[in-house]
Protein backbone atom coordinates (compact mmCIF):
# COMPACT_ATOMS: atom_id res chain seq x y z
CA UNK A 1 0.00 0.00 0.00
CA UNK A 2 0.90 3.44 -0.87
CA UNK A 3 1.69 6.15 1.97
CA UNK A 4 -1.13 7.76 0.78
CA UNK A 5 -3.41 4.95 -0.29
CA UNK A 6 -5.50 5.30 2.99
CA UNK A 7 -5.86 9.29 2.29
CA UNK A 8 -7.11 8.96 -1.11
CA UNK A 9 -9.81 6.09 0.35
CA UNK A 10 -10.57 9.13 3.02
CA UNK A 11 -11.49 11.34 0.09
CA UNK A 12 -13.47 9.13 -1.80
CA UNK A 13 -15.42 8.77 1.11
CA UNK A 14 -15.73 12.59 2.09
CA UNK A 15 -16.94 12.67 -0.95
CA UNK A 16 -19.71 10.18 -0.57
CA UNK A 17 -20.30 11.80 2.27
CA UNK A 18 -20.54 15.50 1.52
CA UNK A 19 -23.52 14.37 -1.41
CA UNK A 20 -25.71 12.31 1.46
CA UNK A 21 -25.69 15.79 3.35
CA UNK A 22 -25.30 18.44 0.64
CA UNK A 23 -26.75 17.05 -2.69
CA UNK A 24 -30.47 18.17 -2.90
CA UNK A 25 -31.41 16.05 -5.96
CA UNK A 26 -29.38 12.27 -6.90
CA UNK A 27 -29.40 10.73 -9.47
CA UNK A 28 -32.91 12.21 -10.62
CA UNK A 29 -34.55 11.77 -7.04
CA UNK A 30 -34.96 14.28 -4.67
CA UNK A 31 -32.29 12.90 -2.01
CA UNK A 32 -33.37 10.97 1.19
CA UNK A 33 -32.60 12.62 4.11
CA UNK A 34 -29.15 10.85 5.38
CA UNK A 35 -29.90 8.02 7.66
CA UNK A 36 -27.24 6.25 9.75
CA UNK A 37 -27.83 3.28 7.50
CA UNK A 38 -26.41 5.40 4.70
CA UNK A 39 -23.51 7.02 6.54
CA UNK A 40 -22.51 3.61 7.69
CA UNK A 41 -22.50 2.44 4.53
CA UNK A 42 -20.40 5.35 2.77
CA UNK A 43 -17.79 4.77 5.69
CA UNK A 44 -17.31 1.01 5.36
CA UNK A 45 -15.62 1.49 2.11
CA UNK A 46 -12.72 2.23 3.90
CA UNK A 47 -12.76 0.08 7.13
CA UNK A 48 -14.01 -2.37 8.75
CA UNK A 49 -14.04 -1.05 12.56
CA UNK A 50 -17.19 1.51 12.92
CA UNK A 51 -18.26 3.74 15.66
CA UNK A 52 -21.96 3.82 16.18
CA UNK A 53 -22.91 6.03 13.46
CA UNK A 54 -25.35 9.25 15.00
CA UNK A 55 -26.59 11.50 11.91
CA UNK A 56 -25.89 14.46 13.90
CA UNK A 57 -22.35 14.24 14.28
CA UNK A 58 -21.74 14.45 10.60
CA UNK A 59 -24.05 16.53 9.88
CA UNK A 60 -22.20 19.83 9.88
CA UNK A 61 -18.92 18.13 8.63
CA UNK A 62 -20.58 16.79 5.37
CA UNK A 63 -22.12 20.13 4.91
CA UNK A 64 -19.60 21.37 5.00
CA UNK A 65 -17.51 19.20 2.73
CA UNK A 66 -20.11 19.51 0.42
CA UNK A 67 -20.32 23.26 0.30
CA UNK A 68 -15.88 23.22 -0.16
CA UNK A 69 -16.34 20.37 -2.86
CA UNK A 70 -18.95 22.43 -4.65
CA UNK A 71 -17.21 25.79 -4.33
CA UNK A 72 -14.46 24.35 -6.71
CA UNK A 73 -12.77 25.41 -9.41
CA UNK A 74 -13.04 28.52 -7.53
CA UNK A 75 -10.60 27.45 -4.72
CA UNK A 76 -10.08 29.98 -1.65
CA UNK A 77 -13.51 29.43 -0.65
CA UNK A 78 -13.18 25.81 -0.61
CA UNK A 79 -10.00 26.51 1.24
CA UNK A 80 -11.50 28.56 4.35
CA UNK A 81 -14.43 25.94 4.44
CA UNK A 82 -11.61 23.21 5.08
CA UNK A 83 -9.23 24.74 7.28
CA UNK A 84 -12.33 25.58 9.54
CA UNK A 85 -12.74 21.95 9.54
CA UNK A 86 -8.94 21.24 10.24
CA UNK A 87 -9.48 23.35 13.37
CA UNK A 88 -12.76 22.39 14.32
CA UNK A 89 -11.61 18.15 14.40
CA UNK A 90 -8.21 19.26 15.56
CA UNK A 91 -7.07 16.99 13.01
CA UNK A 92 -3.16 15.90 13.62
CA UNK A 93 -1.68 13.11 12.80
CA UNK A 94 -1.10 10.19 14.57
CA UNK A 95 0.00 6.12 14.00
CA UNK A 96 -2.86 4.36 15.16
CA UNK A 97 -2.80 0.29 14.91
CA UNK A 98 -5.82 -2.14 16.35
CA UNK A 99 -3.97 -5.60 18.21
CA UNK A 100 -2.05 -7.71 15.39
CA UNK A 101 -2.90 -5.21 12.30
CA UNK A 102 0.38 -2.60 11.15
CA UNK A 103 0.57 0.63 11.96
CA UNK A 104 -1.81 2.94 10.27
CA UNK A 105 -1.66 7.14 10.00
CA UNK A 106 -4.97 8.65 10.84
CA UNK A 107 -5.61 11.90 11.43
CA UNK A 108 -7.86 11.32 14.36
CA UNK A 109 -9.77 8.77 16.28
CA UNK A 110 -11.71 6.18 14.08
CA UNK A 111 -13.51 5.83 17.52
CA UNK A 112 -15.26 8.87 17.20
CA UNK A 113 -17.41 10.96 14.72
CA UNK A 114 -15.18 13.62 15.00
CA UNK A 115 -12.45 11.60 13.75
CA UNK A 116 -13.62 10.44 10.92
CA UNK A 117 -14.30 14.00 10.24
CA UNK A 118 -10.44 15.10 10.69
CA UNK A 119 -9.35 12.62 8.05
CA UNK A 120 -12.17 13.90 5.48
CA UNK A 121 -10.70 17.34 6.35
CA UNK A 122 -6.96 16.45 5.79
CA UNK A 123 -8.66 14.36 2.71
CA UNK A 124 -9.93 17.35 1.49
CA UNK A 125 -6.77 19.22 1.88
CA UNK A 126 -5.07 17.07 0.25
CA UNK A 127 -6.82 17.45 -2.47
CA UNK A 128 -7.19 21.67 -2.26
CA UNK A 129 -3.33 21.78 -2.28
CA UNK A 130 -2.50 19.44 -5.57
CA UNK A 131 -3.39 19.89 -9.01
CA UNK A 132 -6.17 16.61 -8.75
CA UNK A 133 -8.47 19.28 -7.65
CA UNK A 134 -9.65 19.45 -11.47
CA UNK A 135 -10.99 16.14 -10.56
CA UNK A 136 -13.48 17.04 -8.27
CA UNK A 137 -16.65 18.05 -10.41
CA UNK A 138 -20.27 17.89 -10.38
CA UNK A 139 -22.43 15.38 -12.05
CA UNK A 140 -23.83 17.02 -15.56
CA UNK A 141 -26.65 15.10 -15.35
CA UNK A 142 -29.92 16.73 -15.52
CA UNK A 143 -31.90 16.69 -11.83
CA UNK A 144 -28.28 15.23 -9.94
CA UNK A 145 -26.61 17.53 -7.52
CA UNK A 146 -23.57 14.53 -6.77
CA UNK A 147 -19.82 15.24 -6.84
CA UNK A 148 -17.80 12.86 -7.97
CA UNK A 149 -13.76 12.28 -8.23
CA UNK A 150 -13.07 11.55 -12.45
CA UNK A 151 -10.77 8.49 -12.17
CA UNK A 152 -10.07 8.98 -16.25
CA UNK A 153 -7.05 9.01 -17.11
CA UNK A 154 -7.59 12.07 -19.35
CA UNK A 155 -10.13 13.67 -16.95
CA UNK A 156 -13.37 12.49 -19.17
CA UNK A 157 -16.10 11.82 -17.14
CA UNK A 158 -19.29 13.55 -17.12
CA UNK A 159 -21.24 11.87 -14.59
CA UNK A 160 -21.52 10.56 -11.04
CA UNK A 161 -22.64 7.08 -12.32
CA UNK A 162 -23.59 4.91 -15.37
CA UNK A 163 -27.17 5.55 -13.53
CA UNK A 164 -26.96 9.02 -15.13
CA UNK A 165 -25.21 8.42 -18.08
CA UNK A 166 -27.59 6.44 -19.22
CA UNK A 167 -30.30 8.53 -17.92
CA UNK A 168 -28.83 11.27 -19.92
CA UNK A 169 -28.12 9.22 -23.44
CA UNK A 170 -32.09 8.42 -23.06
CA UNK A 171 -33.25 11.80 -22.40
CA UNK A 172 -30.56 13.14 -25.36
CA UNK A 173 -32.44 10.41 -27.75
CA UNK A 174 -35.86 11.00 -27.06
CA UNK A 175 -35.13 14.80 -27.62
CA UNK A 176 -33.62 13.89 -31.30
CA UNK A 177 -36.75 12.06 -32.40
CA UNK A 178 -39.11 14.12 -30.74
ZN1 LIG B 1 -25.42 12.08 -11.28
Amino acid sequence: MDATDHLKASLAVAVGLSNLFGAEMRQGRAANAPTAEAIREVLLLTTNRLPEVIVDDYAAGGRLLYDAFSSLPDVDPAVDLVNRLLIDTQAAPRLTRREGTPWHLHFGSPDEARGWLAEFATAAAMLLGSDEKERLRKCEAARCDNLFLDSTRNRTQRFCSTACQNRTKVAAHRARTA
